[in-house]
């Protein structure tokens, strides 16, 4: 362990979860960098299979075989009883150790895509919240009892305290987002990572749901790292965005940035793929061709065969490496290099005034 003084949060140092098929190796998350910090909303964003919730359940130590974190750091900063913070790597803690079982669910929590499926179908609600509660806290049943009614109410459940007896398949899909939200949230994490989860909401039960994430991270001053495959949802909530690609971000930098700015191709994609009201369009722009299969190997810039601005010779061959550009952001990106001036000058020119 090493004294940390600064306000991060979380610090993902080049991971690597791979998952070790008949197929092949496909490489779910491939040398990935960031940070959290303390009390501040992280985006994550991508298409299905990019690897955004692989990075989070490696965060977890939650990765099954055949799958398995092959290598990296994630450093935890821990606050001591003696009031200084201590870094942890939770890749050097057993996945199934007291320690990391005191951070995951108590110190980091998680909300999963699919709440329904997330439940315990054979337990009452108020006994799997109870249950949480009694793990990571040093209270008596009753205690616990108390605390789960009162995040039921927080999270907006009408009747909690009858509710504490229901099962989940007699909830909606809504209510049981917010079960699964109360249960994350009854130990007042300093993290919380919520992967998909308005995904199987309707777009009312969304907007509700999203409000009430705010209101409890400005409440509870809780990191939240958001994943999702809709930049549109990420827009109002997050600080900063990681956009990831085939298992690597592929730019990150300040939300308000790369909002009004992006500079990497495929970011610009997604961006262009989202309807917008100010626009009068007879379709929807997509992103051309699919995400390639997992197992493949590409040469050169993984997203080449799908970008619009990939320079033959240069794109196809070499594999572009993290570039920070003056705003603080990181682009993975050759047309910020001087291989894009070998191979347009005048592209060059342009990107050299960003
Ligand atoms: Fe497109 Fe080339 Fe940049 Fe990859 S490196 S995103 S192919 S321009």
């Amino acid at each position: 362990m090493t004294v940390q003084p600064n306000d991060t949060l979380l610090e993902v140092k080049d991971l690597q979860t791979h998952f070790f098929m008949a197929e092949g190796v496909a490489k779910a998350v491939d040398s990935t960098t960031f940070s959290i910090g303390r009390g501040k909303v992280l985006g994550v964003v991508g298409e299905s299979g990019c690897g955004k919730s692989v990075t989070a359940r490696s965060i977890m130590r939650m990765v099954r075989p055949p799958g398995h974190t092959v290598d990296g750091e994630i450093l935890y900063s821990r606050a001591a009883e003696t009031g200084q913070t201590t870094s942890v790597d939770l890749l050097q803690l057993p996945a199934t150790g007291a320690e990391m079982r005191s951070i995951r669910g108590g110190e980091i929590s998680m909300i999963f895509q699919e709440p329904r499926a997330s439940l315990s179908p054979v337990h009452r609600i108020g006994d799997q919240i109870t249950e949480n509660i009694l793990l990571h806290q040093p209270v008596t049943p009753s205690e616990a009892e108390l605390i789960a009614i009162d995040m039921l109410q927080q999270v907006h459940i009408p009747l909690a305290e009858q509710r504490m007896g229901a099962f989940a398949h007699q909830l909606s899909g809504g209510m049981c987002q917010r079960v699964m939200i109360a249960m994350a949230l009854s130990c007042h994490p300093n993290l919380l990572i919520a992967d998909e989860p308005t995904t199987a909401l309707d777009v009312t039960t969304e907007a509700q749901i999203l409000e009430l994430m705010q209101g409890l991270q400005a409440e509870l001053d809780m990191a939240i790292m958001f994943i999702t495959h809709d930049l549109g949802v990420v827009a109002d909530m997050a600080d900063e965005v990681a956009v990831m690609y085939l298992g690597k971000i592929v730019e990150r930098g300040a939300a308000a940035d790369i909002f009004r700015d992006p500079k990497h191709p495929y970011t610009i994609a997604l961006l262009e793929s989202l309807p917008r009201m100010d626009q009068k369009r007879d379709w929807l722009q997509t992103i051309r061709g699919v995400v390639p299969d997992p197992y493949s190997t590409l040469n050169g810039c993984p997203f080449h065969p799908r970008c619009a601005d990939s320079m033959p010779g240069v794109c196809d061959e070499i594999v572009p490496q993290p570039i920070s550009l003056e705003d603080g952001r990181e682009v993975r990106c050759l047309l910020y290099t001087e291989h894009a001036t070998q191979e347009s000058p005048q592209l060059a020119e342009e990107t050299s005034h960003q």
